[in-house]
């Protein structure tokens, strides 16, 4: 990987921590061009979460099958996550085991059944491989086994911990890849629910991976990832498919996806589709140019009614919410909410939200370009399921762009290469060589 420009190690914005959700006690610090990630106090076990039903409990050493736990990496509300290898190989993998009460054994299975589907024939290069997985016993319980390729940091330690500034490039590939693995799920009618930073991963190479294994700081975990960088390639994966669900199933009865992500149609109604995803992936896009929040949900996280609060953002960033983008499905408890004119009734807010073009211009894009980004994201934020912008259509639009290049036609002259998106229609382009030609295409211009 390409060497940092010691100059982009110390951003501006590289230490905002504020109305970060849950990793403020998360630190940074970097050196050797390396991106090291603090392993946050909150990714520990206590001892009472071994509980009943709750985390198993292993160390270093202990075999399960044939793959020997070798690290502690993280945990989750749903179990823990150990660095194993393959005994008599040198194949290492991440295990995530579930906790044993039946809830998560459900999550799990459902999981499991979804990355199975959707990796058949073939795994999509930004959606996180599931190599295997199995029941395990316990102390009189069973917990569910979940081995997955070696993924490095998240992309919610790299905005928030790493004390890197996403470089906008950067910022545009890591878009069109997960933007490929959206247009990928939403062709198969699967909505992911929960995508949100903290469920897209980096991926790393073997050396990485090694340096994990071998690593004994357990206070921070390094990779040579340099997302300063405008020409280091970097892979993104979607990962954590536990809420998942395929349009033509019974849905989910309450929202279960994190606040800050969460659509207006899953709190108002209960009619949603993939376009769901959409919104939460603009909320996506906007923590990676603005290392910020787009909604304090933080902030208001004590007061009593916080949906009211919530509405409040939605209406202050993007207008009014009428009633009629959200009459198939209302929620009863929302029916009296919206006066005359048919527009939600919401306390009043005497504060400056975030605004798409100054938080471009604030970052370093030019005029004409930070118009264009504005433009571009305000499609995720639609009211109406209908207009919100499409995966498919994303991909297509100028900003996503590599490096804005105009490329030359046989005459000499300006055209703007198309980008090309995966025909899944067909099932013969439905392949790993169709995958890679799409991301050849993406990182074709930083070379
Ligand atoms: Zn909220």
């Amino acid at each position: 990987m390409a060497s940092t420009n010691a100059k982009n190690s110390t951003q501006p914005f590289s230490s905002k921590q504020q109305d970060t959700h849950g990793i403020s006690d998360s630190t940074f610090h970097e050196e050797n061009n390396q991106m090291v990630i603090a392993i946050a106090e909150r990714t520990k076990v206590r001892e009472e979460q071994y509980s009943e039903g709750g985390f198993f409990r292993a160390n270093p050493g202990h075999l399960i099958n044939d793959y020997e736990l070798l690290k502690y990496l993280s945990r989750g509300g749903y179990g823990t996550v150990w660095l194993a290898k393959r005994t008599q190989t040198d194949i290492y993998s991440a295990m995530k085991i579930s906790k044993s009460s039946i809830g998560y054994e459900e999550y799990s299975k459902r999981e499991i059944e979804i990355l199975k589907k959707i990796q058949t024939p073939t795994s999509h290069p930004n959606i996180v491989k599931l190599l295997d997985s199995f029941y395990m016993e316990g102390d009189n319980v069973k917990h569910m086994v979940m081995v997955f390729e070696v993924l490095g940091p998240t992309l919610e330690s790299v905005i928030f911990s790493s004390g890197q500034k996403i470089h906008l490039e950067v910022v545009k590939s890591i878009t069109r890849q997960l933007l490929e693995a959206i247009n990928y799920i939403h062709n198969l009618n699967l909505v992911h629910m929960d995508i949100k930073p903290a469920n897209v991963m980096l991926a790393i190479n073997e050396n990485d991976i090694k340096h994990l294994a071998s690593n004994q700081d357990l206070t921070c975990n390094r990779y040579s990832i340099d997302v300063t960088n405008p020409n280091a390639i970097i892979v993104a994966k979607l990962a954590d498919f536990g809420l998942a669900f395929y349009t033509d199933e019974k849905l989910p009865s309450h929202p279960t996806s994190s606040c800050f992500f969460r659509a207006p149609e899953q709190f108002l109604t209960t009619k949603y589709d993939t376009a769901l995803d959409m919104w939460s992936f603009g909320c996506l896009i906007h923590e990676m140019i603005a290392a910020s929040n787009l909604f304090a949900c933080k902030k208001y996280r004590s007061v009593p009614n916080h949906n009211s609060c919530h509405f409040m953002l939605m209406d202050h960033l993007f207008g009014p919410i009428k009633r009629a983008d959200f009459q198939d499905g209302l929620r009863r408890e929302f029916s009296q909410q919206f006066d005359r004119d048919g527009h939600m009734v919401v306390p009043y807010l005497n504060e400056f939200l975030p605004n798409f073009y100054k938080t471009a211009v604030h970052n370093g894009m030019k005029e004409e370009e930070a118009e264009e980004y504005s433009n571009f994201l305000h499609l995720f934020f639609k009211y109406n399921r209908a207009e919100r912008i499409t995966a498919g259509e994303a991909l297509q639009h100028a900003f996503l762009l590599p490096n804005r290049v105009k490329r030359l036609d046989k005459n000499g002259q300006e055209e703007t290469a198309a980008v090309p998106v995966l025909d899944l229609k067909n099932p013969e382009t439905n392949n790993e060589e169709e995958f890679d030609r799409v991301f050849q295409f993406h990182n074709a211009d930083k070379n």
